[in-house]
């Protein structure tokens, strides 16, 4: 798989705005029209900056990006295409079923998308309506089929698990349905129930059915078998994709490539300095794209801090962290810096140690955040 290199650069794009909020969401999204205000503060955010590196991928999330009318999100391409884009960029644009149409895909195929990624969450409408989904699974095969008939070849499906009241059975039938669409990336992800949500709120009085964890890993199990055989590659450990198609956008973020954020919250990686644009709003269109008012909590990463960074992002990929790109990028062995931590997970059976590489066993996958936070 290609990774971009320090001449490289990954750019993300926030929308923050959805037809509806959903149950569950705790992302920096609203259930507003779009506001041609931040179209035009997001805009000139973009052409504020000078000399950028070759964009190699593009990811315009939110959100959902698909409710902006096309002639927004073409306003947004010209801005990013002033800068140099490589020929073979991957382009993704984020969608939500209900959402996309002959026109607005014709539209995002001639801006030079290349890859769409449909939240579908789960196979089954009482399922959806639960989950505060705007549509409903006969649409998302709509517009699942329009895309491909439009000639998108490279889709991701996200799926959720863990949902309340869901049996390993109908778990089960989403990702077989989900796979035997031939769909080229599938995300999988538990439900976390957040704070401040409608299901936190169901769930901080007792009214939301809670799925124990031992359920929980059964299902995750269920997607790494259940996917495999149907022909995908686990190469993330909530993602899974047919051979050549893993997100490369995301790949690059894991192997802490630089990219840079716009928009509302979005995230940059720098040179191994990591901040934020704000959050607010209000702030956010005052700023009217100055760069450097945008920007919060601004933290130029220690060598110690890179190091940790690149275990636990590397140990997310299947294939786990190479002891010699660890060495040829700190000048220091893997095994001195984390030797006893790789050893007290090994001997576990949670890490793997295999020739030059450290990699997360299944039984690690389950529990990656305990093994992970050994490397903070
Ligand atoms: S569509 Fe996505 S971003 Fe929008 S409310 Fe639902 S989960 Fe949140």
């Amino acid at each position: 798989m290609e990774i971009i290199g320090p001449d490289r650069l990954g750019v993300y794009v926030h929308i923050p705005y959805c037809a509806s909020k959903c149950q569950y969401c705790d992302f920096l999204s609203f259930a507003a029209p779009p506001d041609t205000r931040y179209l035009d503060a997001l805009c000139a955010e973009i052409r504020s900056c000078e000399g950028l590196p070759a964009i190699d991928t593009i990811y315009i999330g939110g959100g959902t990006p698909t409710v902006l009318p096309p002639s927004f999100i073409e306003k947004i391409f010209d801005e990013l295409f002033r800068h140099k884009v490589t020929a073979d960029a991957e382009i993704t644009v984020e969608s939500n079923p209900g959402t996309l149409d002959a026109h607005m895909l014709g539209a995002l195929k001639r801006m030079g998308v290349n890859r769409l990624s449909l939240g579908l969450q789960a196979w089954d409408n009482a399922r959806l309506r639960q989950l505060g989904r705007i549509h409903t699974l006969e649409i998302f095969l709509k517009n699942w089929e329009a895309a491909s008939a439009a000639g998108f070849d490279n889709i991701n499906v996200d799926l959720m698990f863990a949902l309340p009241g869901q049996s390993a059975e109908e778990w089960r039938e989403t990702l077989e349905r989900a796979a035997a669409l031939g769909t080229a990336h599938i995300s999988a992800y538990a439900l976390t129930v957040e704070e401040g949500t409608p299901f936190g709120e169901l769930k901080r009085r007792g009214m939301l059915p809670q799925v124990s964890d031992e359920d929980d890993r059964a299902m995750y199990a269920d997607a790494k078998r259940i996917l495999r055989d149907q022909g995908y590659e686990h190469y993330e450990i909530s993602n899974f994709a047919k051979p050549g198609r893993y997100s490369r956008h995301n790949t690059n973020c894991w192997n802490r490539k630089n990219y840079i954020g716009f928009g509302l919250g979005a995230h940059s990686f720098i040179d191994e300095r990591r901040y934020h644009n704000t959050a607010d709003m209000k702030k956010y269109l005052d700023a009217n794209g100055c760069r450097q008012c945008l920007a919060e909590d601004m933290v130029q990463l220690t060598e110690r801090e890179a190091m940790s960074e690149f275990m636990f992002l590397g140990l997310r990929l299947v294939r786990g962290v190479s002891a010699e790109n660890f060495k040829r990028r700190f000048g220091v062995p893997l095994a001195r810096v984390f030797g006893a931590a790789v050893d007290k997970y090994a001997g576990m059976g949670l890490l793997m140690l295999e020739e030059d590489t450290v990699r997360l066993s299944d039984r690690g996958m389950d529990v990656a955040n305990l093994v992970m936070s050994e490397f903070l």
